[in-house]
């Protein structure tokens, strides 16, 4: 009968109505991911009780859907399995053949089995010891069962629509399914932390847009395309889109440069960036803004900084890499697929002008003092204004 990958999704906490609007958005990402890849031929997710069910259509596609899938936040396991009748001789005789592919040289095993179709005669562990009884009469002694910590399990699900055997299974992305958890933006640069910022959002089922701060012409056009790079690498993780406005915030620093004392030049510069960073996730939509910072990492990522920054701004901010140290953050670039990109040497906006000893400890009264000097929202509509906005998808970016 056919083969087929079959979804696990992780169900804890799950109740009522969210879970039925955490499975209806799962299959349909689901059903994105697999029609997005023009190489697979159309099929049809089922949603059966529990589990998600991908119809395989050959084993070569076997790498292709594992890479794709292993991209759709809220699968917590992906299992492929063969199908049987639900008949015990049937189900057996599967199990052998599941048994012998996963193990062609024999060795150690534990059926376990799971009636979630309470009708069928044989409770669970009846299921297993006929399996297993059926087994060792078929093969002599090339298997032998492992009931403390076996590496192989053979495992039998008995569900309403049919019979599902495996060995084995693929870890999923898990997290929650994008779509489930609400909308942000988040402050994309082109640095190792805050791709990986993104990542983390979008595994809680957060639907972002990136705002990238550009200084053309001190930044180059290299700056720019890193990001968008940056922004392909992490489309396929929110079913294959990822929107970038690209801020022009040549002015505004500019203007910071010849107004404020040098030593506040990050600290009245990042208060700008997070003002127009809630302004861009106001028109989408947005109810939170996403950043890469880490408590400690540079001089704006003190408390004291991050307290005189953090006020220009009611909306909820997010560091999902407060507590990460920088070797953990770029492990998880390099497993993401950032990494690489983001240690292309281009100047960064926050490098052009960056001050010899930036403070540390800045004074909120302080800042708002020189920003008396400066013509703030002006500043802000004009780069809003110059601002222009992209669609990263895996083939490529184009403007909208
Ligand atoms: P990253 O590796 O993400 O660039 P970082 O360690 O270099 O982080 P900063 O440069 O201080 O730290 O930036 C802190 C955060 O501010 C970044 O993680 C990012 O969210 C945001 N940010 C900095 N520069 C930009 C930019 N040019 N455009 C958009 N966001 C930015
Ligand atoms: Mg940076």
């Amino acid at each position: 009968m056919q083969p087929l990958l079959m979804i696990k999704y992780g169900e804890l906490g799950l109740k009522g109505k969210n879970k039925n609007l955490f499975i209806r958005q799962l299959v349909q990402n689901i059903e994105r991911a697999l029609a997005a890849e023009p190489a697979l031929p159309p099929r049809q997710v089922r949603n059966t009780r529990g589990r998600i069910m991908v119809p395989l259509l050959a084993d070569t596609e076997l790498p292709l859907l594992r890479r794709l899938l292993s991209r759709v936040f809220g699968i917590y396991a992906i299992c492929p399995v063969q199908t049987s009748t639900k008949e015990l001789p049937v189900i057996q005789k599967t199990a052998l053949r599941v048994l012998e592919q996963t193990l062609p040289e024999g060795g150690e095993f534990k059926v376990e089995s799971r009636r979630a179709d309470k009708s069928f005669p044989f409770i669970s562990p009846e299921i297993s010891r006929e399996v297993g009884n059926y087994i060792f009469d078929q093969t002599g002694d090339k298997f032998t069962a492992q009931m403390h910590k076996p590496e192989h399990i053979l495992q039998v699900e008995v569900r309403d629509e049919a019979a599902y055997v495996y060995c084995g299974s693929w870890p999923g992305a898990k997290g929650m399914p994008v779509g489930t958890g609400g909308r942000a933006v988040v402050m994309l640069s082109g640095g190792i932390d805050s791709p990986v910022a993104a990542w983390l959002a979008m595994k809680r089922g957060v639907t972002v847009q990136a705002v990238h701060f550009e200084s053309f012409p001190f930044t180059s056009e290299r700056a720019q395309e890193k990001v968008f790079d940056l922004a392909r690498v992490l489309a396929p993780w929110q079913n294959g889109e990822l929107k970038v406005h690209c801020v022009h915030f040549t002015e505004i620093q500019k203007a910071i440069h010849a107004a404020c004392p040098e030593e506040y030049g990050i600290t009245i510069m990042r208060r700008f960036m997070f003002r127009l960073a809630e302004r861009i996730a106001r028109s989408t939509a947005g109810l939170g803004i996403y950043t890469g910072e880490s408590v400690g990492q540079v001089a704006s990522q003190t408390l004291e900084s991050m307290y005189v920054i953090n006020d220009v701004t009611k909306m909820p901010v997010l560091r999902p890499l407060v507590g990460f140290d920088k070797e953990e953050i770029m492990e998880r670039a390099k497993q993401i697929g950032t990494y690489d990109i983001s240690i292309r040497p281009y100047e960064d906006c926050c490098t052009v002008f960056l001050p010899a000893h930036p403070k540390i400890k800045p004074r909120l009264a302080e800042a708002l003092a020189m920003e008396e000097k400066l013509p703030v929202k002006e500043l802000m509509d004009e780069a809003l204004a110059a601002s222009k906005t992209w669609l990263a998808t895996p083939e490529g970016v184009k403007q909208i």
